[in-house]
């Protein structure tokens, strides 16, 4: 398959495999940013193939996992409400909350509603005009242009039924908070490439300098990731902090200018909370005042609602590169996909789903001895 199949190819990956344990000569710890590109390291084993001097840390980038408690809470609570059709893409239905997870919801009779886009909800808000439809608007740069689609279209054809509960999240902040914290081990970024598409990498050019720390724009395959762990290390090596662009061929320097505009015209900065994480200063964000009407927390007069998190799932430590999940007690045993602790057992992204998934069991009893030792 076009733009797949020659980036997995085999000679390619154990090429670049090669050229990294060439420039390697000290040991380095770069975080992936993103989930998705988590997923492809675990999946093809790409970590085995680096030398033992690098470590691969996992990011907070899987917008589900960082979705805190109390906003699934407040999903639930509105999913609940019988005169409340509920839309959500799929990964978020397992996400448990301190009580319910709105497949259970679903299960118990709620109108919840999988659906693939956000304007898929406002054309149920179309059809159902008795009733509230709400879009569960998560995720990171990359969703905030079609959610602010659907919010400036909900308004301009005066769709009053409609409603977003918005959990987006901005990734440089993210970074920074990483940075900042005294526990970091991180020395060089793969930043993720479908963020930096709509966003561009200005933004990363002050996080680089200040911090003194490589950040690579990388894709999501094999070779990508390869390369951009290739010129991370390069950088690390000569003793350089620069943003550099592997994935140039979906990111230019000033993104999308267009879907940065809509998601200026439709949403503000501001502070949010973090699941495991805590809040983080204007690291998200939310509606602003035009569009107020659109936003289900004010509808559904659930601002203040707060709630607590697992005291046993340590996704905020997974989340920042500190520990790796098979470093926790819960993991594959207490933890499952079918019984999840934390989102990141159950989202499509999540660290701890890839390695429930691509690793076996017997593997990770040995790196769960390994880590004791
Ligand atoms: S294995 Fe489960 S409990 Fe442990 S960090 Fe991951 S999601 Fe949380």
């Amino acid at each position: 398959m076009k733009f797949i199949d020659e980036y997995r190819e085999a000679r390619s990956v154990h090429r670049f495999a090669e050229a990294i344990r060439r420039e390697t000569t000290r040991p380095w710890t770069i975080m992936e940013v993103c989930g998705g590109q988590t997923h492809s390291i675990v999946k093809f084993g790409l970590d085995e193939l680096l030398p033992q001097d690098v470590t691969l840390v996992h990011g907070p980038g899987c917008p589900v996992c960082v979705t805190p408690v109390e906003l699934i809470d407040k999903a639930v609570e509105i999913a609940s409400r019988p005169d409340v059709i509920f839309c959500s893409f799929g990964d978020m239905l397992r996400v448990p909350g301190s009580g319910h997870s709105l497949l259970e919801v679903k299960a118990r009779g709620g109108d919840v509603r999988i659906v693939y886009s956000p304007l898929d909800a406002v054309k149920v808000a179309q059809q159902n005009p008795a009733k509230q439809v709400v879009f569960f608007a998560v995720g990171f740069e990359t969703t905030a242009p079609a959610n602010a689609t659907a919010v400036a279209q909900a308004q301009r054809i005066g769709l009053h039924n409609f409603s977003i509960l918005v959990s987006h999240v901005l990734v440089p902040p993210a970074m920074v908070a990483i940075l900042s914290s005294p526990q970091n081990r991180v020395q060089g970024f793969l930043a993720a490439g479908h963020v930096c598409a709509v966003m561009g990498t200005t933004e990363y050019e002050p996080i680089a300098a200040q911090y003194r720390v490589p950040i690579v724009v990388t894709g999501f395959e094999p070779l990508d990731i390869l390369q951009g762990l290739y010129l991370c290390i390069r950088q690390l090596e000569e003793g350089r902090a620069e943003v550099e662009n592997q994935y140039a061929r979906a990111v230019r320097r000033s993104g999308n200018e267009p879907a940065q505009q809509l998601i200026r015209e439709v949403f503000r900065v501001v502070h949010r909370k973090w699941r495991g994480v805590g809040e983080i200063p204007e690291s998200g964000l939310g509606l602003r005042e035009a569009y107020e009407e659109f936003d289900a927390e004010k509808r559904f007069g659930l601002a203040q609602m707060v709630a607590e998190e697992s005291s046993e799932c340590i996704s905020g430590l997974v989340l920042r590169g500190i520990k790796k999940p098979h470093e926790c007690g819960a993991f594959g045993t207490r933890c499952t996909p079918e019984r999840p602790l934390g989102a990141p057992m159950v989202s499509s992204e999540g660290a701890c789903a890839a390695y429930y998934s691509y690793r076996k069991r017997a593997e990770v009893q040995s790196m769960k001895l390994g880590a004791e030792k």
